[in-house]
């Protein structure tokens, strides 16, 4: 156990923030398909991009380190026969720059061929592979993916496939949304406590599984709903439809707010709610709870952008007392005061402190007429070590700004994400042993105010315990070996989970 402060403890499996897709159309080749819906999903992951398809008789597969756009070529698509396959864009992560963790893991066995691509973390990956090396099977990765892939074809060997996927999912524990492809067979899979976002969605000619619904979108196609928390669902190989099985029930959920808050897109409906509607809402919230008058708000481009424009929406309502405001009083002025160099990556991953902050200045640049003299309030979804808001409120100050403010749509970010977001370490999180008036100081701020748990649980109109906290709160949907999981719900034990279907 750790008191919140301590060490992160080491991490078990790793950390899998991704993208992933399945199609099965009615004749057409899937690659298309599947090379534009990874294109919609490219925020989920920078580091790999690959696809797997199956044409009845044999498995094709591209896969390779880079962006969608540079991994493919128009003969690879051309490969790629077969009118059902998934697909997978990899986030990337410390110590996973080769292409031994590029998925879709594809392997060939006795009972046919399966990819697979992952989305989330598992928490006794390490147990597993070893179960499973001592029993023969040869691992190439160190990554989780292949060890579900393995206990999957194991499974495969004697059960079918309906059963097979039952028996995995009742021995991985961890956060997962999964497509599979099982030879022409495309299905979807989500955790039993829906941690990764995961939805269903009909194409003209078929049907399509993937990590958002921007992806559906791309196609043209139509939402049709999230795949449940423990719900698998099997494609028809012809596109007409699907079949749904409820293998795993759970009382509680544990969907992951930060998707909401920062992750998805903003375009892309998610657990019922649409992100961007969500981050408005949240920064309404932000306005009553922590509103401040200044002379004009500006986001932090662009993960700020949604909250601060529902921010100043609600200030233009009410004052920060939450009276309302006179008719000859607009509250604050919204302004684009930072722009944006889009061809900077995220600054996130930089590997060493200094580049991080170089990296910021090379991101962002501020638009002077709209701060010199002013008060200035500047919005951003989350601070995680901090790097961004210290070098903004810098920013503001030397271009003259009188007062800079900064409000934040997501509470302190306290601990680690052991659930599949590549957040930093416990002793790099700004919060981790700081308050919030002595990270104000840190980064040199007037004022600082981040959002409550509370409003984020409203917002998302889910009770708090159904929603995993676990980087604001360090509580856990699943143990953690070394942290505290005081989180009261009916957490998963292997042998405890109610089967809604028969064994
Ligand atoms: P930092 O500069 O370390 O405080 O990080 C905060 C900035 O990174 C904010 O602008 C966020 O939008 C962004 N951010 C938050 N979480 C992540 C993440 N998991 N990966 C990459 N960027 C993130």
């Amino acid at each position: 156990m750790t008191d919140g402060r301590g060490e992160t403890p080491r991490r078990t499996g790793m950390t899998e923030k991704c993208g992933v897709v399945g199609v099965a159309l009615d004749g057409r080749d899937a690659a298309r398909p599947l090379y534009y819906a990874l294109y919609a999903l490219q925020h989920r992951g920078q580091e790999s991009a690959g696809i797997v398809t199956h044409d009845g008789f044999q498995q094709h597969s591209h896969v390779d380190r880079g962006l969608v756009g540079d991994v493919f070529a128009e003969g690879d698509l051309e490969g790629l026969a077969g009118s059902a396959g998934i697909g997978h864009v990899r986030y990337p992560t410390a110590g996973s720059l080769d292409t031994s963790c590029a998925q879709p893991f594809s392997v060939s066995f006795k009972s046919g061929s399966l990819g697979l691509s992952h989305n989330g973390n598992l928490v006794n990956a390490d147990e597993i592979r070893d179960e499973l090396a001592a029993l023969g099977h040869a691992f190439t990765s160190d990554g989780d993916t292949e060890v579900i892939a393995h206990d999957l074809a194991r499974n495969l060997l004697e059960e079918d496939l309906i059963r097979a996927v039952k028996r995995t999912m009742r021995r991985i524990h961890g956060s997962y949304a999964l497509t599979i492809s099982h030879d022409e067979t495309v299905l979807g899979v989500r955790d039993p406590q829906g941690n990764r976002p995961l939805c269903i969605g009909r194409l003209e000619d078929g049907y399509i599984l993937a990590s958002e619904s921007a992806a559906i979108d791309t196609l043209d196609g139509e939402l049709v709903r999230d795949v449940r928390p423990g719900e698998l669902v099997v494609l028809d190989a012809d596109g007409q439809g699907f079949d749904s099985y409820q293998l795993v029930e759970e009382d509680n959920t544990a969907h992951c707010f930060f998707e909401h808050v920062y992750f998805a897109r903003p375009d892309s409906v998610i657990d019922d709610t649409l992100v961007y509607e969500a981050r408005r809402e949240l920064g309404r919230k932000l306005w009553t709870e922590s509103g401040v008058e200044t002379d004009v708000v500006m986001p932090v481009p662009d993960s700020g952008r949604a909250f601060a424009s529902g921010y100043a929406e609600a200030a233009g309502e009410t004052t920060p007392d939450g009276e309302a405001r006179p008719e000859d009083d607009d509250g604050v002025e919204f302004a684009e005061g930072l722009m944006k160099n889009r061809y900077v990556g995220r600054t996130f991953i930089m590997p060493t402190q200094d580049e991080r902050e170089r990296a910021v200045r090379l991101k962002l640049n501020p638009i002077k007429s709209t701060i010199e003299g002013k008060t200035v309030t500047v919005i951003d979804d989350s601070i995680v070590r901090g790097t961004t808001s210290t070098q903004l409120v810098q920013l503001l100050k030397d271009c003259g700004a009188k007062e800079v403010h900064v409000r934040i749509g997501a509470p302190e970010i306290v601990a680690p994400c052991y659930m599949g977001i590549d957040m930093a370490t416990r002793e790099e999180l700004i919060a981790s042993d700081k308050d919030t008036d002595e990270i104000r100081e840190a980064i040199d701020a007037d004022s600082l105010a981040y959002l409550s748990t509370d409003a984020v649980a409203d917002v998302l109109e889910t009770e708090r315990i159904d929603l995993c906290l676990g980087c604001v709160t360090g509580e856990y949907p699943y143990d953690i070996e070394g942290e505290e999981a005081d989180r009261e719900v009916d957490r998963p034990d292997l042998g405890g989970r109610t089967m809604a279907a028969d064994d």
